[in-house]
């Protein structure tokens, strides 16, 4: 009990001390021969970041040295705490201080100095360096068009009302939609059913409309919650096939979204690998337990619901959450569930929009018959808002890197 009273007693710091400190940062610690105690490991904790954050201009001060950012945390009263090597100031058990980001990802090292309490906590994050306001617009569960143009060969892929309605919007305000796909129809279609002689207008479109795996059929829900890593990738490899088959390279892209939005870690792993950069969902707390948000816990799938992006370490992917799911947003309140994200002072400069295929079709038990009415307003906001369209596969979330 003595020992751990004499750790709680504030030191006495000479100015020689703080600047010895300030200077030599952690070689300080490696140099000093003295020992990190179990109990003291946890002593000091970074608050702010969050490990993963994404940062833009936004949330720091820019200058020709990089993007300078505060670091704050707890740590015991008192005791001397640097951060990256500097010492930090104290405001009770709150400790405070600035690291200057210089490359895409930078490590955060907050050290606990004091004489007897040793200890340490890190966090990475990632400087979105080249960020301005910007949207993808993504479309889940696409199946019942591919089966329309196969039926009814249509002389132009456009002849079909669906796609012909996303060249509209596309000519109209240049969005660029990822229309995610599942290799089969709940009546026994495929995608190997699809016919290859529209190759050549797939390509001819490949700028703003890409095919991209969503799952083997929209049957079950929640296909890759619990699924080994195999066979999602078998699935994503059935699917990546027969887009390169019947719409080329050009056409393919990695998918933004998986069904139900949920994975396993080592299924992200293997996305990761495959080319996945960003996953979307709606990292929601639904009856009382956070979901859609690819098993990810509380603390992280809050963060993402709060700021919208975060960067997995573990899986190298970053995650976003949908800003509108277009389908069950009527047009009077889609302004009103997009407008906080453009208000200061953490405005989000990335936007993802998202709706579902199957609400476009008269057919279907749930068909809503403004749906492209509720797209386009989304779409109408982020361009008002001054939002360029972008896909978020590409590059850094579709900025330069
Ligand atoms: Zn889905």
């Amino acid at each position: 009990m003595t020992n751990d009273n004499s750790r709680l007693r504030p030191l006495a710091v000479s100015r020689r001390d703080l600047l010895r400190f300030a200077v030599a940062g952690a070689t300080a610690a490696v140099t000093t021969p003295r020992t990190v105690s179990a109990a003291s490991a946890g002593a000091v904790k970074i608050e702010e970041p969050f490990d993963g954050a994404i940062v833009h201009h936004r949330h720091g001060k820019l200058s020709a040295n990089g993007l300078t950012i505060t670091v704050s945390g707890t740590a015991p009263k008192s005791e001397m705490v640097t951060v990256n090597g500097q010492l930090a100031r104290r405001e009770g058990d709150t400790f405070i201080g600035e690291v200057v980001l210089r490359q895409q990802v930078t490590e955060i090292v907050a050290a606990l100095r004091g004489d007897s309490l040793r200890g340490e906590d890190r966090v990475q994050v990632v400087w979105d360096r080249h960020s301005r306001p910007r949207y993808h617009f993504a479309v889940d569960d696409n199946s019942f068009f591919l089966r329309d143009i196969a039926r009814q060969k249509y002389t132009s892929l456009f002849d079909c009302f669906y796609l012909k309605t996303f060249r509209d919007l596309h000519r109209k305000y240049r969005t660029r939609f990822s229309l995610n796909v599942y290799y089969a129809a709940d009546d026994g279609f495929t995608l190997t059913q699809f016919p290859d002689r529209y190759k050549s207008e797939w390509k001819d479109n490949a700028d703003w409309l890409k095919l991209a795996f969503h799952a083997y059929a929209d049957a079950p829900a929640r296909p890759y919650q619990e699924a080994p890593a195999e066979k999602l990738i078998g699935d994503y490899d059935l699917v990546a096939e027969q887009i390169h088959r019947f719409a080329g390279a050009e056409t393919f892209a990695p998918p933004t979204n998986l069904h139900w939005s949920m994975a396993t870690p080592e299924g992200l792993k293997a996305l990761r690998q495959r080319g996945v950069r960003v996953l979307s969902g709606y990292f929601a707390k639904i009856q009382g337990r956070w979901d859609i948000n690819y098993n990810f816990d509380a603390r992280r799938s809050e963060y993402v619901s709060k700021h919208d992006l975060w960067m997995d370490f573990q899986s190298g992917i970053i995650f976003i959450r949908d800003a509108i799911v277009c389908n069950s947003t009527p047009v009077d309140q889609v302004a009103q569930t997009l407008d906080p994200l453009a208000r200061e002072p953490d405005r989000r400069e990335t936007v993802n929009l998202l709706t579902h295929e199957q609400y476009f079709w008269p057919f279907y038990r749930a068909y809503v018959p403004d749906h492209v009415q509720r797209c386009e307003a989304a779409i109408r906001w982020a361009t008002d808002h001054g939002y360029q369209p972008v896909f978020f596969h590409e590059h850094f979330l579709g900025g330069p890197e």
